[in-house]
């Protein structure tokens, strides 16, 4: 074989190797996305059964909180009984509750392959905050987050059928144990992310600072592939101010924004199949070609964990809803088809996100639009 042809081929051979993707990604067939379900009467505000229940106040150490942690407990031990549950409870003064500790209480709901080690598998977390601002007295907080936690309920439940034919797949045939193919989800429903008296450092992510504090000092056993559970986290998707009309939220964050884009164009391929139900006059991700970026400046529940190198995409509305923070945001003041649409997004992000093709439904008959 002449030398040149031997070196194109060894070109050739290297270059396979370098351009390969760590892990495949395919994006989801129109068939796979005319699949996604919306959640349709369950996000209902008065009987829905993921969102009426927390349609409450839910400030930390009032009956709210206990109501609103027993509502996705309930959830999950009904319908996704494989799903791990832990608590990461911490308690704390804050500047208008004196001497007394308040609890707060960060629950996590875990779905992973069942073959992993601990500190072996890679997880897309998607994270809301569910506890209430404490003023106005009697303040809801629908798209603070309650709007956003039901939706990563339905998120859950979406993926639980796929990701379990999934796993018992790559059981069967052996697969898994490799680095890029041990993925798994979790949702992160975080408590006391709102102040007490007013936003600063220490009045403000109650939960998500302990938690990431935790998990920070959390290391895994040495021969782990992954330090500890922060290191695990292939990214933390954090919702919050969502569910009202017409909503505007930007790209953030630089590093990020491939996974951001991933997203706007799966909003963007749903509209143009039909498959939304709201007619913004944008979209809600309108910033896929975005080029240039200024360091992001909102605290929200993924501050603690950005600081610690964790990869965030952050969806959070810019502005925020006119009734941000006031006896307005309510049940009724959500738009449902807005709602919905972000369910069937953010549902369809982590559907691709975790390599579902792999088990697209062959026929409409597999899954149940509702
Ligand atoms: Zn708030």
């Amino acid at each position: 074989m002449p030398g040149h042809v031997i070196s194109v081929l060894l070109f050739l051979a290297l270059h396979q190797l370098l351009v390969l993707p760590v892990v495949a990604y395919t994006a989801l067939s129109d068939n796979f996305l005319r699949l996604v379900p919306s959640g349709g009467d369950d996000f209902d505000i008065d009987n829905g059964k993921l969102l009426a229940p927390i349609l409450i106040p839910r400030v930390a150490g009032t009956p709210g909180q206990t109501a609103a942690q027993q509502h996705f407990l309930n959830f999950f031990a009904a319908e996704l009984p494989e799903w791990g549950v832990e608590w990461y409870n911490s308690t704390s003064t804050t500047p208008v509750t004196g001497n007394r500790q308040i609890p707060f209480a960060n629950l996590v709901f875990k779905r992973e392959p069942p073959w992993v080690k601990e500190g072996q598998s890679n997880l897309l977390t998607l994270v809301a905050h569910y506890d209430s601002k404490i003023t106005p007295n009697g303040f809801i907080g629908a798209t603070d987050s309650a709007a956003p936690c039901a939706i990563l309920m339905h998120v859950a439940r979406t993926l639980d059928r796929f990701v379990t034919q999934m796993y018992d797949e790559m059981s069967a045939l052996g697969e898994g144990g490799s680095v890029e193919m041990d993925m798994g989800v979790q949702i992160l429903l975080l408590d006391g992310e709102e102040a007490f008296r007013a936003w600063t450092a220490t009045d403000s992510l109650y939960g998500a600072r302990a938690l990431a504090e935790q998990w920070e000092s959390s290391p895994h056993p040495a021969m782990s592939f992954y330090r500890n559970p922060l290191d695990q986290i292939s990214m933390f998707v954090l919702l919050d101010l969502l569910g009202a009309a017409n909503p505007n939220v930007p790209s953030y964050i630089q590093t990020t924004h491939w996974a951001y884009r991933n997203m706007a164009t799966i909003e963007d391929r749903m509209r143009k199949l039909g498959l939304l139900e709201s007619a913004p006059a944008r979209p809600f991700l309108p910033d896929a070609d975005k080029k240039v970026f200024r360091p992001p400046s909102i605290g929200d529940d993924h501050v603690p964990f950005m600081a610690r190198g964790v990869p965030i995409l952050h969806l959070i509305t810019s502005p925020f809803p006119d009734q941000w923070h006031t006896m307005d945001d309510d049940g009724a003041h959500l738009d449902m088809p807005t709602v919905r649409d972000w369910a069937k997004i953010v549902t369809a992000f982590a559907l691709e996100w975790l390599d579902m093709m792999e088990v697209e439904p062959k026929e409409n008959s597999g899954a149940r639009a509702v």
